[in-house]
C-alpha cells in the first residue's frame, strides 16, 4: 500500500521512510523543493534499488490548499504521515510566520485535502511532540506527564523562539484533534509525541558540522567548560531514539491498538551530566576535551530538574516495546559524527 509522508526530507522522516521501504510500502514524500529532496532520493534508491519511492514538491504547506494536488493526483494513497513542521531555531521571520502558520495551516491543509480528495485514506499519523504534552513552571518537574497531559501555553504569552515552537506544536495538535472530532472522518488518527529525538542520521551523507536541532544539543554539551567539576544540570529534558520514533509512526498502520493512540514515548530523562558520563565512559579520546562534571551527581540532578513521565500506555499496546537506551542513542550519534568531524 501507498503512504504519503510530508516533510520527507527531515531527520525523523527519513527514518520513517526507511522503515516503510524496508516493509515494502510504496512511499510518496513531499519536500519543499527538488534541490532539497534529490540527494536524499538518490540515497534511498541506492539503499533500496527495488523500493518504490517518489517525491512531490509542496513549496509552501501554509498556503491555502497546499496539499490538494498531491492527494488529487494520487488516489492510491492509503496512509498519511504528516511530519513536516518548522523545527530549526534562528529563523529570520516573526514567530507566527516562522512557526505557528506552517505548523497549524500545514496540519489543517493536509486534513482538508484528505477530506476533499481522499476518502480512501484509512489512517493518519501526525508528528506532534512532547512540546504539546509538557507542563510549565513548577509542574514541569513535579507532574507525572502522561498521554493525557497538555501544554497550557497560550500563543499570546510566547516570549522566545523555543516557546513559539512549543506553542506551534500544541496548537497544531489541538487543531487536528478538533478537526477530527467535528468532521468525524472514516480514517483513524494517531499522533506521535516524542521529547528530544536523538540518534544517528539515516545516511552518513546527511551528517554536517552543525547537526539537526535535537542532536545539536549533544554538541552543545561537549562545548561546556572542559574544566567543570560541578554537577552539570543544563538541558533538563526527556529523550527518545529516532529509530523508535520512526517505528511508532508505522505501528499505527499495522497495530489496531495504536491506530488512535496519542503515542507519548520517552526512553530516559536527559541532562547534561548524563551525556557527559556516557561520552566519558565510551570515548576515552575525549577525556580532558569535554567536561567531566560530577559523575555521581546525575541521579540526583535528574530527580531535581527533569520531568517525570509515564509512557506505559503506548509501550504496552506495542507488545511491551523496548525502547533504545539513551546510551546507545548518544554513542551512535557520536560514532557517526566523529567519523566525519573528529
Ligand atoms: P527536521 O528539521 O529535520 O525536519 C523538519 C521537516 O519539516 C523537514 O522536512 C522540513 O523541510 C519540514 N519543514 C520545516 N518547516 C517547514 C515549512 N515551513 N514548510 C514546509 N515544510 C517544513 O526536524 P525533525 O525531523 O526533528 O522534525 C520532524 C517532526 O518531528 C516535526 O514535526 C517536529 O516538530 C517533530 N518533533 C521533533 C523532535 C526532535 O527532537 N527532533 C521532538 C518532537 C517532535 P526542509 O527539509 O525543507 O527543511
Amino acid at each position: 500500500s501507498t503512504v504519503l509522508v510530508t516533510g520527507a526530507t527531515g531527520f525523523i522522516a527519513q527514518h520513517v521512510v526507511d522503515k516503510l521501504l524496508k516493509r515494502k510500502y510504496r512511499v510518496i514524500g513531499t519536500a519543499r523543493s527538488e534541490a532539497r529532496y534529490s540527494p536524499i532520493l538518490k540515497e534511498f534508491k541506492k539503499k533500496y534499488p527495488k523500493g518504490e519511492i517518489t517525491y512531490e514538491v509542496v513549496a509552501d504547506m501554509a498556503a491555502d490548499d497546499a496539499f490538494d494536488e498531491v492527494l488529487k493526483n494520487h488516489p492510491e494513497i492509503k496512509y498519511v504521515l504528516h511530519t513536516a513542521s518548522p523545527f530549526s531555531y534562528g529563523l529570520d521571520k516573526p514567530f507566527d510566520e516562522a512557526y505557528l502558520k506552517p505548523a497549524l495551516h500545514g496540519t489543517l491543509n493536509i486534513l482538508n485535502a484528505i477530506k476533499k480528495y481522499a476518502p480512501q485514506v484509512t489512517n493518519v499519523v501526525i508528528t506532534s511532540s512532547f512540546a504539546a504534552v509538557k507542563q510549565s513552571g513548577d509542574a514541569f518537574r513535579t507532574t507525572v506527564h502522561t498521554k493525557e497531559s497538555w501544554n497550557p501555553i497560550k500563543w499570546e504569552e510566547v516570549k522566545n523562539e523555543n516557546e513559539a515552537y512549543c506553542a506551534s506544536k500544541t496548537y497544531a495538535e489541538r487543531a487536528a484533534r478538533k478537526f477530527y472530532e467535528e468532521e468525524k472522518p472514516a480514517y483513524k488518527l494517531a499522533t506521535v509525541n516524542p521529547p528530544m529525538v536523538l540518534g544517528p542520521q539515516l545516511f552518513d551523507s546527511s551528517v554536517e558540522k552543525v547537526l539537526n536541532t535535537s542532536n545539536e544539543l549533544l554538541n552543545k554539551i561537549t562545548h561546556l567548560d572542559p574544566t567543570a567539576t560541578t554537577p552539570q544540570d543544563k538541558f533538563a529534558l526527556l529523550a527518545v531514539d529516532v529509530r523508535d520514533v520512526a517505528e511508532f509512526h508505522v505501528l499505527p498502520l499495522e497495530n489496531k491498538e495504536l491506530e488512535s493512540e496519542r503515542e507519548f514515548i520517552a526512553s530516559s530523562p536527559l541532562i547534561a551530566q548524563t551525556i557527559l558520563n556516557i561520552l566519558n565512559d565510551n570515548f576515552p579520546e575525549l577525556h580532558g576535551k569535554i567536561a567531566k562534571g560530577d559523575y555521581s551527581s546525575a541521579g540526583e540532578i535528574i530527580a531535581k530538574f527533569c520531568p517525570k513521565y509515564d509512557v506505559s500506555s503506548s509501550l504496552s499496546k506495542a507488545s511491551d516495546y523496548k525502547l533504545i537506551s539513551l546510551e546507545k542513542s548518544v554513542v551512535d550519534v557520536y560514532k557517526q559524527y566523529f567519523s566525519k568531524y573528529s
